[in-house]
């Protein structure tokens, strides 16, 4: 963290990065949808509001700032210089929040991939990896797009 805002502004802006639709966030469904995938958006009834959710497939995406959930990764592992205790002690909850919610949905039988700000890549590499872990686009729809001919 820089130190040329003031600890006011600093919240607001911590503030504003945690908030839903982030634009690491936006790239991924922008991909997601441009492929064909359907999903459902922060679904609340699941541990995590999870950020992307795959209901047929069984899937479940989580697209997170590198900061907030502690990665280990340069923009990571930076830390607060004010208040210090304080924002360490919240980013270590958040991280082992982040795993009770991943160990919920894996015990209910989702499969869950995190997707990290620093790893969205170009369009290209996350529309490879989308469809790794997603499987092909149009399966889903097949019986649909038969029934329609
Ligand atoms: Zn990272």
């Amino acid at each position: 963290m820089t130190d040329t805002q003031t600890p006011a502004q600093r919240s607001a802006t911590m503030r504003a990065v945690r908030g839903k639709n982030t634009r690491p966030e936006w790239a991924v469904r922008k991909v997601a949808h441009r492929m064909g995938y359907r999903y459902r958006l922060h679904v609340r009834a699941l541990p995590g509001s999870p950020d992307l959710v795959f209901p047929i497939r069984r899937k479940i995406l989580f697209v997170h700032g590198c900061f907030w959930h502690g990665h280990d990764c340069r923009r990571g592992a930076r830390e607060p210089k004010s208040n210090r205790g304080y924002w360490l002690a919240k980013l270590r909850r958040n991280k082992a929040r982040d795993a009770d919610r991943c160990a919920a949905l894996a015990a209910s039988g989702w499969e869950v991939m995190i997707i990290w700000e620093c790893e969205i890549g170009t369009v290209e590499t996350l529309a490879a990896r989308l469809r790794q872990f997603l499987g092909d686009a149009r399966k889903p729809h097949i019986a649909l797009e038969l029934k329609e001919q």
